[in-house]
Parts: structure tokens; sequence; C-alpha cells
């Protein structure tokens, strides 16, 4: 039969990263230090830390990657956006990153203030787009800069050429990685892959995965992000909406089978958009042949939570 490459004896064992958001509460503090402990010891390429909308999280997220850097051994990405501040003001922040130890920032534009979906007026005296914001970074400093892809094109993009020229841009600023917006169907990126290499791009395009266990929360996130929600998976989910339990096992099902392909069709790397929550993510990086080694900096402060 067909040898399958998701067999970790028969393969190169799979780069992950894991993606987080900067707390609010004490309570959401917790449960990320929890995650961040048990995700771990599965030495991640590299750990992120999202920037609210607006900017509205600036101190919590350098203090999150500040805490990272101090008590882990994981590499944290720093995001960073360029809505609502002037050069100036995200300037600074780059420059708080590299004193605090952060050496790779991703750089994104951010949304309008004024919600997604609504017209983006760049602020006056920042930096425009993406592009820009990437630039203006490797003035500062050597770091390593990562951005935005988008499968299913950017909203605001008028056509999926237009798009490939934004993530060139970007590119020939200084990214050196790419990580996608998630996507549930993998013809899309690997479609999507094609045009990159064709348009002469070659950096890393790393396919970011969303594993869904509440697919309503899900649905809103790809209605506003352009993602399209095949009918199938809409259907594996039908009537569950008062069952957790069996949610969660189709969840580990659905995350499952995509990662096995993405496997076998040859991707050495996924970023997980784990929203603090560790359980899923966890098996899938199981199954994916990734074992718990001691050797990264346990997080000492955290018991059991
Ligand atoms: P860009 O790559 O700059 O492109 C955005 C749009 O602007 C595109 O439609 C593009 O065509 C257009 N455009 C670009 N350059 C120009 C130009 N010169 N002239 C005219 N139009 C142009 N948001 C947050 O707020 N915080 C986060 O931490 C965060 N993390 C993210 C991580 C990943 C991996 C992804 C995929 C998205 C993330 N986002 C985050 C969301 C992101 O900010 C939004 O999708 C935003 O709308 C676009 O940002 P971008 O960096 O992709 O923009």
């Amino acid at each position: 039969g067909p040898v399958r490459a998701s067999r970790e004896t028969e393969r190169a064992p799979v780069r992950v990263s894991f993606e987080f958001f900067p707390p609010k509460t004490e309570e959401m503090e917790k449960t990320l230090w929890a995650s961040i402990g048990r995700l771990a010891p599965l030495h991640p390429d590299f750990v992120s830390v999202t920037y609210g909308a607006g900017g509205s999280t600036r101190e919590r997220t350098h203090a999150t990657v500040a805490r990272i850097v101090r008590e882990t051994d994981l590499a944290p990405a720093a995001h960073l956006t360029c809505v609502n501040a002037t050069r100036e003001e995200v300037d600074g922040v780059i420059r708080a990153y590299g004193e605090a130890g952060v050496k790779h920032i991703v750089a994104l534009r951010g949304d309008p203030p004024t919600g997604v979906g609504t017209r983006y007026e760049p602020t006056a005296g920042g930096y425009a787009y993406a592009a820009d914001l990437v630039a203006g970074i490797k003035r500062i400093g050597d770091f390593e800069v990562s951005v935005s892809a988008y499968p299913e094109k950017h909203p605001e993009s008028g056509d999926i050429d237009a798009d490939l020229d934004v993530l060139k841009a970007k590119v020939d600023a200084g990214a050196t990685r790419a990580i996608t917006q998630f996507f549930f169907e993998n013809d899309v990126y690997f479609r999507y892959l094609d045009k990159v290499r064709a348009r002469g791009i070659d950096i890393p395009i790393v396919p970011g995965l969303l594993p869904v266990t509440n697919f309503k929360q899900a649905s809103n996130f790809a209605t506003r992000t352009g993602a399209s929600v095949p009918a199938w998976l809409l259907k594996r989910f039908e009537g569950l909406d008062d069952d957790p339990e069996t949610r969660k096992l189709i969840a580990a099902a659905v995350a499952a089978e995509q990662v096995t392909d993405l496997v076998d069709r040859g991707v050495t790397d996924i970023h997980f958009y784990t929203l603090n929550r560790a359980d899923l993510v966890y098996a899938i990086c199981h199954l994916l042949g990734l074992r718990p080694t001691a050797s990264v900096a346990a997080v000492p402060q955290v018991v059991a939570v």
C-alpha cells in the first residue's frame, strides 16, 4: 500500500511554533502559563505573542514576551502592528522588545481601529503597511522578521496577484518567514504555495492552523478573516452545539486529519493558533511524533492549574 510519511519513524520531525495572546485577567494568565508549561517541553521553534487590535495590548504583549525570556528558554516572537501609532511610538516598542531580549518580530499592518471590514486609513506619521514596518524594524536592529500570508487572499485585496505583490514587498523589505492565516482545506494552501513560488518568493510559508473546538467561534473568525469554512466541516459539527465532549473528540479527529495530510504532502513546519489552550495542540504534536523532554527550563512558578 502507499507509504505514509506521517508515520514519524519514516520522516524528519516536524518543527512547530505556538501562538498565544496576552492575558487580560489573572485567571487567563494562569491558563496561559499552564499551557506554556505544558507545551514548552515539546521544543517549539518559537512561540509568538499577539498584539491586540489597535495596539490595545502593547504593555501586556511586552510583559508576556519579557516573562518568556526571563523564565523559559523558549524563543519568543513578539507581534507588532502599525495601526494607531506614530513611527516614533512603534520604534520605541521595537527597541523595548530588543532590550527585553526579543530577537524575532511578527510584523503586521493590523486591522482598522474602527473594526474589521471598515476602511483602513494609515495613521498620520505612522508606518502605513506591514512592508513599511518590516523595513523599519530592519533599520533598528538585526531582528528576525515574520509576516502574514493569506491562502484565500486578504479580504481587502483586489485579487490574489495584488496580494502576492504585497507579500513580495514584505520579503524584499527583509521578512524571512510568512505564517498563513488559518485554512481548513489543505488544497487551498498548496494551490497558494504554487502561486507564491511562481511569483519568485522563496521564504518558508508556514501553515497556520486553528484547531477548532468551538465551532461557532471559529466560523465567526473565519467569516471576518475571509477563510472559507467547507460544508463537510460544518456537517461534522452539526448538532453538537450543546455537546462539548463530542465536539472535542471530533475536533481532534479533524485536526489530526489535516496535519497528517499536510505532513504527507511535504510540510515541515506548522504554526498553531493555540488560543492559549494546550490540550488539543499537545495531542496533535504527539501525533506528529513530538515528545516532551526535560531540557527546556520548566516554568517554576506554575504548579498544577
Ligand atoms: P499587509 O500585509 O500590510 O496587507 C494588508 C492589506 O493592505 C492587504 O489587503 C494589502 O493588499 C493592502 N496593502 C498592502 N500594502 C499596500 C500598499 N502599499 N498600498 C495599498 N494597499 C496595500 N492583527 C493584530 O492586530 N495583532 C496581531 O498580533 C496579529 N497577528 C496576526 C498573525 C498572523 C499570522 C496573521 C495572518 C494575521 C495577524 N493579524 C494580527 C491580523 C492582521 O493584522 C490583519 O489581517 C490585517 O488586516 C492585515 O495585516 P497584514 O500585516 O497582513 O497587512
